[in-house]
């Protein structure tokens, strides 16, 4: 869902806000804070910086990158889906997808601040080089990193599917329908790895299924 800044403006009952009307000084600095990612799927440790970043910026807008060169156990769609049910509670943040340069996709929708969340030492150096190589790009973005919440310092979605792939509970980790989701997706594999003359057919209209048959083979990777 996409409200877009003057109708969020406008629906103030104590800010009445005309096109023509220049904005009052404090409103010209809305921001907005786009929070990029694979989200494959997304975790409770992703579900924590949403809630804590809506908190601090006036909307976040919460992207699922499409990356060619990664193999992903959700389509995108599936994705969006799931993080749009996960943050249904706050009113700020949307969700959305894009490919490309996330420095673009930050200028086409206004965004100031890019979010991300660090959890170890290791995550640091990446993140670093990342946010130095996206201001050279776009001298106005800033990235902001909010610390990992102490509970979900280890957790992430590759941890999450490795324990999904060997059949233990992840209900801890994800939001319940997230589980659900990949439940029956490792259901769905090791029906086809069982049984893999199954036809194609029968594959294709299996609802469980998340993946082009050309894509079970390789392994998901965050
Ligand atoms: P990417 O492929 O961009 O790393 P991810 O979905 O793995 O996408 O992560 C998106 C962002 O969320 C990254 O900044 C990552 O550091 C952060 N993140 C992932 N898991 C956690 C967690 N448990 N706590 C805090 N931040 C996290």
């Amino acid at each position: 869902m996409h409200i877009s800044l003057s109708a969020r403006l406008s629906h103030s009952p104590h800010l009445p806000v005309s096109p023509s009307s220049p904005l009052p000084h404090s409103l010209a600095k809305l921001v907005i804070a786009i929070y990029p990612g694979s989200f494959d799927p997304i975790t409770f440790g992703h579900a924590d910086i949403i809630e804590r970043g809506s908190k601090l910026f006036d909307r976040v807008i919460v992207t699922v990158v499409k990356n060619p060169s990664k193999t992903p156990l959700f389509t995108v769609e599936q994705r969006i889906e799931q993080i749009r049910r996960s943050t249904q509670h706050l009113p700020n943040v949307e969700v959305d997808s894009f490919e490309g340069l996330t420095v673009n996709y930050a200028k086409i929708r206004q965004a100031k601040v890019l979010l991300r969340g660090l959890r170890v030492l290791t995550d640091f150096e990446m993140e670093l080089q990342m946010a130095h190589t996206n201001k050279t790009l776009l001298g106005e973005i800033e990235t902001v990193f909010l610390a990992t919440s102490n509970e979900y310092s280890f957790l992430s979605s590759s941890v999450v599917k490795e324990i999904a792939k060997f059949g233990g509970s992840v209900d801890h980790l994800v939001p319940k329908h997230v589980a659900l989701d990949i439940y029956k997706c490792y259901a769905s594999r090791n029906q086809i790895a069982s049984n893999p003359t199954l036809p194609d057919a029968a594959l294709r209209t299996n609802h469980l299924r998340t993946q082009q048959p050309s894509e079970t083979t390789p392994e998901p990777q965050e």
